[in-house]
């Protein structure tokens, strides 16, 4: 049986929730079994219908246990008495700060293997074969497990699709609440903040949306694509050959021997798409191109692209963009 963990803050069903809504639809196909859904201890939902499309057919809430939502160790107690009561062998949980920091305590409340950041889930004569990526994207190692003993497994949102998949079978979910049980706990740690990640300084692995500088940009043009990311509250990557002129830290540089990202917006400014650049901005939801090179490569791998040149473009666009934000970030 396969427990899914859902978030749903504030009783929404976040993207990190139909992702792993889905992926645990389709792994429980692998493993032949049957399904259900637990909302971490501290929400709850009231409608059932959102969950319908991706066909789960039962959806545990925790009631009466809102200081559960500031402690992850009375979450993983709760939520690991629910796997042993429903007899699940796979707890499934999105890689987010929550889902990360619940795993390892589920696992070691039950006594289960644990693997994070799944990128990808297979059936495999020896049971399910879970890959991870490593070294950037350069790697993918894997892994086995033959169903013995119980597995905590993570997979990282940027890899889940949303998408619903027209085999699935939409279910009439079953919200069965439970009344909280609260274990004799005394936490050691709490939750007092949850602060949102600055994109600015945030790991550009883990941007939501990268605006990219290439050589194509000299000194004033690479200011102005700054000015942008600032403008826009966006994260800024560059090119190596921009990282070898010194105009920014190595944490900034994407590609092969630098970051992997995987944003929902890429936007490339005077880059020209080489493979090593490529190689790390694959798994970008959408890449927006800009170059004045109607030749470059770039554009064959992109979902929107603008010829321009960016010493007229640039100007123009923080123009527009400044009268939108009121020129503040
Ligand atoms: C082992 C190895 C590993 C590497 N790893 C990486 C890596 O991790 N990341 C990485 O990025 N590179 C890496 N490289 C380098 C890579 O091969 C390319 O050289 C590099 O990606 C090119 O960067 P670029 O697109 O900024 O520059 P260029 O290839 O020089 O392209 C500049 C582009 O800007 C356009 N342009 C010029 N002026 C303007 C203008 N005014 N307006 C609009 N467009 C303009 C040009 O038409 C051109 O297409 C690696 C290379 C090697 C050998």
């Amino acid at each position: 049986m396969l427990l899914v963990i859902l978030e749903c803050r504030d009783g929404e069903i976040g993207d990190a929730d139909k992702g792993i809504l889905s992926a645990a639809n389709r792994i429980s196909t692998l493993m032949g079994g049957s399904w259900s859904a637990a909302l971490v201890p501290g929400e709850s939902v009231v409608d059932a219908a959102p969950f319908a499309p991706y066909g789960v057919p039962t959806i545990f809430v925790t009631s009466g246990v809102a200081e559960a939502a500031n402690s992850p160790e009375l979450q993983g107690k709760l939520l690991a008495r629910l796997a042993r009561e429903q007899n699940a062998s796979l707890i499934l949980l999105p890689h987010t700060d929550a889902g990360a920091t619940l795993a390892p305590l589920l696992a070691a409340e039950l006594d289960a293997a644990l693997f994070t950041q799944a990128t990808a889930v297979r059936s495999a004569q020896e049971g399910l074969e879970l890959q991870h990526q490593a070294l950037g994207l350069q790697i993918a190692r894997r892994r086995y497990w033959d169903g013995r003993r119980p597995l905590v497994l993570t997979m990282p949102v940027k890899f889940l699709s949303q998408v619903v998949l027209p085999s699935m079978k939409p279910s009439c979910p079953e919200i069965t609440v439970r009344p909280a049980d609260i274990p004799e706990l005394f936490p050691r740690t709490t939750i007092i903040e949850r602060i949102p990640p600055d994109p600015q300084t945030v790991d550009v692995s883990e941007a939501e949306v990268i605006v990219s500088a290439g050589k194509g940009c000299d000194p004033h043009t690479f200011a102005q694509v700054k000015e942008l990311a600032r403008l826009l509250n966006i994260s800024l990557g560059v090119t190596r050959p921009v990282y070898d002129l010194g105009w920014t830290g190595f944490e900034r540089m994407i590609g092969q021997t630098g970051r992997a990202v995987a944003p929902r917006l890429y936007l490339a400014l005077g880059i020209s798409g080489s493979m090593h650049h490529l190689g790390g901005i694959k798994e970008s939801r959408r890449i927006v191109a800009v170059n004045s090179d109607t030749k470059a490569p770039i554009f064959a791998n992109a979902d929107e692209g603008f010829v321009a040149d960016l010493k007229e473009l640039l100007p123009r666009l923080l123009e527009r963009v400044r009268q939108t934000t009121g020129g503040a970030a």
